[in-house]
């Protein structure tokens, strides 16, 4: 087969990965290409567009069978394997053209997992060490290799990840028999520097581990998804927990019925919750519980939580503390920061908390100015609900890349 078709087969393959975002990592000394400059420290820049990375498979044999996956053992599709001089020579003739800034490397289970991670490794060793590339590389690792190769694996790139699949271990039994949890949970961890192997390449996966978990596929709630995401955060020190909307791809019986389009709605409202979590102090039961395990797609978690708790409302931002700040709506990580640092110098009017970043149109229902009440309805969830929630903003996340909007500037900062 040829390299074209090739590279059509296993980027194609890979393209259900949600987890290839990158951040954090920088390789200094002589070489080719660098991970810091162009953008590449975040995974989206500031018009929304995802850095380029070369997301592709080292190989698409796989023999597991995945009910979700296209790539399982009982589909008849095309298989194609890249060797590790087919794939390195690839990346540095697209980087040098500057076609892709990175890439982003998973395979299917062809073979046991310690082979298919030395073929994998084989790649980067190429691009690391004979070619000298110094761009940002992304290893999806495969659960159950050696923990040496795990430390060849952290050694050679800048992020990796284990993708956690299902919410839950009966999902996983369910839907993706050959796995076993225990592996994925190992692969997760931290590698720890060996002392007994020689060090060549720098610091040690830089960039930190990630996961993803397949949402809709199973039938879990959100409770269940950020629960296990909030675990593993605390667990597994991961740096990201990725949600990714199922598609359906296989007819099994396993699945849910098909539906039109994934739950893209709800992977997004995922991903806020998830910010909540690690940059605003909220845990998951203050955002969800057994009665209400789901998140409201009609309003972001903040807000929602926000109308479930008027009693702390409204504030004054001149004495409100920093963590009573970062729960008002409208009012992100970096307004919190300039208001502590405005409201040292002179009394903060509402007039000022526009310049500050506040976002007044969600902001002012959860404020007052000197004792006036800044929002235009009364304190009350059904008018709060009506006037932060409106069919315009629906309508917006249908739209991703239409010009910048306020839902789709949240989606981008994960400000509030
Ligand atoms: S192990 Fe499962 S999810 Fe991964 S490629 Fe094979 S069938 Fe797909």
């Amino acid at each position: 087969m040829d390299i074209h078709k090739k590279l059509e087969l296993l980027s194609s393959a890979a393209r259900y990965d949600a987890a290839c975002a990158s951040s954090g990592s920088q390789r200094t000394g002589p070489g080719v290409g660098a991970a810091h400059p162009s953008g590449i420290c975040h995974s989206w820049s500031a018009d929304g567009r995802c850095i380029s990375l070369l997301k592709v498979l080292q190989s698409n044999h796989c023999r597991f069978d995945c009910a979700y996956c296209t790539n399982r053992a009982s589909n008849n599709h095309p298989r194609a394997s890249f060797t590790p001089e087919e794939l390195a020579d690839l990346t540095l003739a697209f980087y040098r053209r500057n076609y892709i800034e990175g890439l982003f490397l998973s395979s299917a289970v062809s073979d046991c997992a310690d082979n298919t991670m030395e073929r994998m490794l084989h790649t980067l060793c190429l691009l690391r060490r004979k070619h000298r590339f110094h761009g940002y590389i992304h290893l999806k690792v495969i659960p159950g290799a050696s923990p040496e190769l795990m430390q060849q694996a952290a050694a050679l790139a800048d992020r990796m990840s284990a993708n956690i699949e299902l919410p839950t271990r009966a999902s996983l039994n369910a839907l993706a028999p050959d796995k076993e949890e225990g592996a994925i949970l190992r692969a997760l961890q931290p590698v720890m520097p060996d002392r007994r192997l020689a060090r060549r390449d720098g610091p040690l996966n830089p960039a930190g581990m990630s996961t993803q978990m397949l949402i809709g596929a199973s039938p879990e709630p959100d409770l269940t998804v950020l629960q296990r995401a909030e675990t593993l955060y605390r667990d597994q020190s991961l740096k990201r927990v990725y949600y990714s909307a199922y598609i359906p791809v296989n007819k099994d019986a396993r699945l849910p019925a098909h539906r039109s389009s994934p739950p893209l709605e709800r992977e997004h409202r995922l991903y806020q919750a998830d910010w909540l979590l690690r940059f605003y102090r909220f845990e998951v039961s203050e955002l969800l519980d057994p009665a209400t395990p789901d998140l409201d797609l009609t309003l972001d978690p903040k807000a929602a939580w926000a109308l479930r708790h008027l009693e702390h409302f409204p504030l004054d931002v001149n004495r409100a503390a920093r963590e009573e700040l970062l729960r008002i709506p409208g009012i992100g990580l970096r307004s919190v920061q300039r208001i502590l640092t405005s409201r040292r110098q002179q009394t903060l009017h509402a007039e000022d908390l526009h310049r500050l970043g506040v976002v007044m149109k969600r902001a002012r229902y959860f404020l007052h100015d000197r004792g006036r009440y800044l929002g235009n309805v009364p304190l009350q969830e059904d008018h709060l609900r009506s006037a932060l929630s409106g069919a315009k903003q629906a309508r917006q996340l249908d739209l991703p890349f239409a010009a910048p909007t306020e839902t789709s500037r949240m989606a981008l900062t994960g400000e509030f």
